[in-house]
């Protein structure tokens, strides 16, 4: 991870995002959540991210194996985030397009087969 923090928000700006620097690389997942909400991820250690709103402007949502928690704007719906439950502490999701896309769109993109599991 290196080069200037990135700073972001929901559309409605009750929910601000702001990390490290860039990551690597963006993933785009094909998975039941990720293709319904558009989601493009980058991935930081959670002491990278900081997340600001006010404590009920994020709804949590959590799926069927309870890995993670994916959270979203009461006011205006945007997934912006999700943190670890069972899954690795050391790792947490932001979505992408929460962020200017001049600050991401020339990163590598994987393509992860989420469908499948
Ligand atoms: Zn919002």
């Amino acid at each position: 991870m290196s080069g200037p923090e990135l700073k972001g928000s929901c559309h409605c700006g009750a929910v601000h995002i702001t990390v490290a620097g860039p990551p690597a690389q963006v993933t785009k997942c094909n998975c039941s959540l990720c293709r319904r909400t558009g989601w493009i991820g980058g991935y930081w250690h959670p002491d990278a991210v900081t997340v600001k709103a006010a404590p009920d402007a994020l709804n949590p949502y959590v799926q069927g194996d309870r890995m993670i928690t994916t959270w979203n704007c009461r006011t205006c719906g945007s997934h912006s985030h999700w943190t670890p439950i069972t899954a690795s502490p050391d790792r947490m999701g932001v979505n992408m397009r929460m962020f200017d896309p001049a600050d991401w769109r020339h990163l590598p993109v994987q393509e992860v087969d989420g469908a499948k599991f």
